[in-house]
């Protein structure tokens, strides 16, 4: 039967009839309000070092890029922006993100977590990039819960052209070492990278829905300056937002956030597109404005403002997820989808 439906999902993603474009938006809003309702996350993100020892060739911080400025916040910095977030402005979930950065031992990012949950009450997700099991394990017991850990793309083949000296396999043990240890996974893919091929994309959805995260995030690859892959062209809007859609359909509880990658290329008026084909969630960036430029993983990253936390951006966004009948929970709202007890128990609060 599957097979059956990989092929129909195969149809529907390289389907170029805008009248089934927008049956299949319309049927993703639909699914979306039954399973997952009204609620909305906003989520917020704070890029805490563009050092990266990596080599991705897609990616404007790898390590070869030498013509971008580095920087690094330290722990206390870090902790003291993430715990503003979360008791000034009511963030309930917090994403910390970095290029691959060893400059941070397991014991600063131990502090780092331990001080955040100190303070405040939030689920701290970490986007840190490949580390040892060990590291993961003692970053739980300090307290994080949540690691966003995209594999990239399923095609082992494009991964390791674009990865060199990696492996599909080896992202793919450390994303299920991670959900062995019990954190809660926010995972995906990029779409439209150079030679990946329709039924790629289709296998992405399909081993998103297997690995079964709580949160799954797709976004177009948009190219980077000083990259190997600067002269080739972004992934299509509409095919990110096919994907989305589709995903929507397939593993419908998941929560997806609308990306920023997305929101760069089709401008902020996609949001609204996405919020209504199966998206649910956003997120805001909280990294200090005398860094936030140099994150440049794609050109361009950080440069629109209705992407950083502002007075501004939480009003735009807060209207237009209640201007459809939706409720902002968490961050700025007065209720989180996830309940206080649900809350506790996530964050091991007794
Ligand atoms: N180092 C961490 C995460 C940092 S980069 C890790 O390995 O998980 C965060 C994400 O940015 C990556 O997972 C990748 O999917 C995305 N990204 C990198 N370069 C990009 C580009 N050129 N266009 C769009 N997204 C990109």
């Amino acid at each position: 039967m599957e097979h059956i439906w990989k092929e129909e999902v195969l149809r529907l993603l390289r389907s170029t009839d805008q009248a089934e474009f927008i049956e299949l938006l319309q049927l993703a809003d639909r699914i979306r309000d039954e399973v997952v309702r009204k609620q909305v996350c906003v989520h917020g993100l704070i890029e805490f070092s563009n050092n990266c020892s990596s080599h991705c060739l897609y990616c404007g911080i790898r390590a070869e890029n030498k013509n971008l400025q580095r920087y690094r916040l330290v722990p206390e910095d870090i902790a003291e922006v993430a715990i503003t977030a979360a008791n000034i402005h009511g963030y309930k979930m917090l994403v910390l993100q970095s290029g691959e950065d060893p400059w941070y031992s397991v014991d600063d990012l131990s502090w780092l977590v331990k001080e955040i949950r100190k303070q405040s009450k939030v689920l701290v997700f970490l986007s840190i990039g490949e580390r040892n099991m060990e590291t993961y394990d003692r970053l739980y017991q300090a307290g994080a819960r949540g690691m966003l850990f995209r594999f990239e793309t399923s095609d082992p083949d494009l991964y390791r052209i674009l990865h060199p000296n990696s492996s599909l396999s080896l992202r793919l043990e450390h994303l299920r070492e991670i959900q062995r240890i019990g954190y809660f996974v926010a995972t995906g893919s990029l779409v439209g990278l150079p030679g990946q091929t329709a039924e790629s994309l289709v296998n992405d959805l399909y081993l998103i829905r297997d690995l079964h995260p709580m949160m799954a995030t797709i976004g177009p690859f948009i190219p980077s300056k000083n990259t190997p892959l600067c002269n080739e062209s972004p992934g299509s809007i509409a095919l990110t937002l096919r994907m989305i859609a589709l995903l929507r359909l397939i593993y419908p509880k998941v929560r997806i956030p609308i990306t920023t990658a997305l929101e760069k290329l089709g401008g902020l008026e996609v949001r609204e597109r996405a919020l209504l084909g199966g998206g649910n969630a956003f997120m805001l960036n909280l990294t200090p404005s005398h860094v936030r430029m140099h994150y440049e993983i794609y050109d361009g990253k950080n440069s629109t403002l209705g992407h950083i936390h502002n007075e501004e951006s939480v009003h735009s966004l807060t209207h237009l997820i209640t201007s459809h009948g939706r409720n902002v929970c968490k961050g700025f709202g007065k209720d989180f989808t996830l309940s206080a007890k649900d809350m506790d128990a996530y964050c091991g609060i007794q």
